[in-house]
This record gives structure tokens, C-alpha cells and sequence, in this order.
């Protein structure tokens, strides 16, 4: 089974989340405050504005529903 990721503050929480999503969200405005409450990045391929529980972000593929599916099998 695959160790639990956490991050340890929101410079930490961004460094983790572009290893994974590479260069799909920006995080321009996520504050990370703890990994079950709810933070705000940007998809740039679809303009939108996202809101997800960090956890489910670095653990699953958690964001944006359309391109989350190509992030479904990759692991940090
Ligand atoms: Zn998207």
C-alpha cells in the first residue's frame, strides 16, 4: 500500500501538488490550513476554479474533473 502523502504548510502543499499535476492547476491563491480543509487553485486548461480537500488532492486525483483522469494512476 502506498504511504499517505501530507504536506506541512502551503509552500510544501504546492511543491507536492506540481510534482503530481505538473503544470495543469495554479495555486496562486491556495492557502493550505490543514489536509481536510478546503483550499482554491485554478485549471488553466479549462479556466475554472477549483475546490478540493488537500488530501484527496495528493492522495487521489483530486481537481478538476476533466483532467483528473489523466492523473488517476500517478503516484509522488
Ligand atoms: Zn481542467
Amino acid at each position: 500500500m502506498q504511504e499517505l502523502i501530507r504536506a506541512k504548510d502551503t509552500t510544501n502543499f504546492i511543491e507536492l501538488s506540481k510534482k503530481k499535476y505538473k503544470d495543469t492547476y495554479t495555486y496562486d491563491e491556495t492557502k493550505y490550513r490543514g489536509e481536510f480543509m478546503n483550499i482554491y487553485f485554478n485549471c488553466i486548461a479549462h479556466n475554472k476554479r477549483i475546490r478540493v480537500k488537500p488530501f484527496f488532492h495528493l492522495n487521489s486525483s483530486k481537481g478538476c474533473k476533466e483532467c483528473s483522469r489523466k492523473f488517476k494512476n500517478i503516484n509522488i
